[in-house]
C-alpha cells in the first residue's frame, strides 16, 4: 500500500499550543483543505478514543484523521530487550491495523496517528540524556558498541515518515551521537527513508512472518515479499537492518511456514546485509479485550489465527487486562523449535533475544 493510500488526511484534531511549533505549522501547511478542530488535549478525543463500538470504523478513522500535539513527558525509560532505554515517543498510533496490536489498548481503539511537534525538545532531550551515559562500558546482546533508543514503541515511523520530518531529524539527531544509535520496528517500506543517511546508526528491524498469516492479521501493512526485498536497498543506504520475528503465531503447520519463510530471506539477501543480519523473536501475547473488539470487525483473524484457548493460558496485567500467552511448557519448546529452525535456515543471524 502506497503512503497515499494509507493516509488521506480529511481532519486534523489539535491542542492549541501546536500552531507555535515549526513542525506543527509545517503539517498543517501540507494540509490546507484539512477541517481543523480544536481539543484541549490529544490524549483524550472522546469522539475517537476509548469508542470500542466505531469499530466499523477504524480503518476509515485511520485513513482520514490526523492528530497533533505535544509531548509532555520527555524521560528515557529503561528497557534491555530491543533497546537499552525507550525515547519519548514523538508519535503515538498507527495508520495500520494489525489485529495483535497492543497500541490501541492504552490509548483506546479507534488510533489514529497522533504526531508530536515539539521534535527539537524531544531530540534535545535524547541528546542530553546520552551525553550523561557515557561510552556503554559492555557488549551486550542489544549492541557491540552503543546505547540503543527505542524510537517507535507506540506507532510505526515508517509510516509517520509520510507525514513529517520527525523521523528524519532523529535520523539525522543519531548521525551525530557518538555513543548512540536509534532503533524502530516496522511492517512498511517507505523509500523515503531511503534518503536520510543514517551512517549506520539508526537500526531498523523489518517484521516478517509467514505471508499466508500477515495477509489476515497485518492489515494495511507492505507485502512481506517487499519488506524482505527492502532489507538490501536499506542495508546499502546506510541502515543496520535487523528482523522481527512478531508475533510469532502458532497453528497447524507454522513451522513449515517459517522455513519457507527463512528460505526467502536466505535467497533474497545479498552478503553484505547478511552478514549485519540479528533477528529478535517474541510469540504472540493477546488480549481478551482485543479479541471483542475484533470480533466486531475482524473475525477471521481471530478464528482463524489469534484466539486459541486451547494453546494459550490467562495472565492478568498490572492494569487489569486479561492477557493470553501460549501455555507455558509447550511455549518453551516452540521457542526453541523456532530457534533450531533459524539457526539452521539463516546461520549467519544472530538471535538477539527470543521469548
Ligand atoms: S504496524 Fe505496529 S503500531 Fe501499527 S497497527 Fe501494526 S502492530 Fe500496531
Amino acid at each position: 500500500m502506497a503512503p497515499k493510500q494509507l493516509l488521506d488526511i480529511q481532519t486534523i484534531y489539535l491542542e492549541a499550543a501546536v500552531e507555535s511549533f515549526p513542525r506543527g505549522r509545517e503539517i498543517l501547511a501540507k494540509h490546507p483543505e484539512a477541517e481543523r478542530v480544536g481539543v484541549p488535549s490529544h490524549w483524550k478525543i472522546p469522539s475517537l478514543h476509548g469508542n470500542e463500538g466505531s469499530a466499523e470504523d477504524w480503518l476509515r478513522i485511520k485513513r482520514d484523521v490526523l492528530v497533533l500535539g505535544v509531548k509532555k513527558s520527555l524521560s528515557m525509560r529503561p528497557n534491555g530487550r530491543s533497546s537499552h532505554f525507550i525515547a519519548p515517543s514523538t508519535s503515538n498510533g498507527c495508520a495500520m491495523a494489525c489485529a495483535y496490536c497492543y497500541v490501541p489498548r492504552r490509548k483506546g481503539y479507534a488510533n489514529p496517528i497522533s504526531v508530536f511537534v515539539n521534535i527539537e525538545e524531544i531530540c534535545r532531550a535524547i541528546g542530553r540524556h546520552s551525553e550523561r551515559q557515557g561510552a556503554l562500558s559492555l557488549a551486550d546482546q542489544i549492541d557491540p558498541a552503543h546505547w540503543v533508543y527505542d524510537l517507535g514503541e507506540n506507532g510505526d515511523l515508517a509510516v509517520d515518515a509520510a507525514i513529517s520530518d520527525n523521523v528524519k531529524d532523529l535520523v539525522a539527531l543519531f548521525r551525530g551521537l557518538p555513543n548512540a544509535k536509534g532503533s524502530f520496528a516496522t511492517k512498511f517500506v517507505n523509500p523515503d527513508l531511503l534518503g536520510y543517511d543514517p551512517q549506520g546508526k539508526t537500526r531498523i528491524r523489518f517484521s516478517l512472518m509467514p505471508e499466508r498469516v500477515a495477509k489476515v492479521v497485518d492489515v494495511r501493512t507492505s507485502p512481506v515479499a517487499q519488506r524482505i526485498a527492502a532489507v538490501d536497498e536499506f542495508v546499502r543506504a546506510g541502515y543496520e537492518v535487523h528482523l522481527n520475528f512478531s508475533p510469532v503465531i502458532v497453528y497447524e503447520g507454522w513451522e513449515d511456514d517459517y522455513r519457507r519463510l527463512f528460505q526467502q530471506v536466505d535467497e533474497t539477501l545479498s552478503a553484505e546485509a547478511k552478514q549485519q543480519l540479528r533477528a529478535e523473536i517474541i510469540f504472540l501475547t493477546h488480549n481478551e479485550q482485543l479479541h471483542d473488539v475484533n470480533m466486531q470487525w475482524h473475525p477471521k483473524a481471530e478464528e482463524d489465527y489469534l484466539w486459541r484457548p486451547d494453546l494459550q493460558q490467562v495472565k492478568r496485567s498490572e492494569g487489569g487486562m486479561r492477557n493470553l500467552r501460549y501455555k507455558v511448557a509447550w511455549k518453551q519448546q516452540w521457542v526453541a523449535r523456532f530457534q533450531e529452525l533459524l539457526a539452521h535456515a539463516l546461520p549467519y543471524c544472530g538471535i538477539r533475544y527470543a521469548f
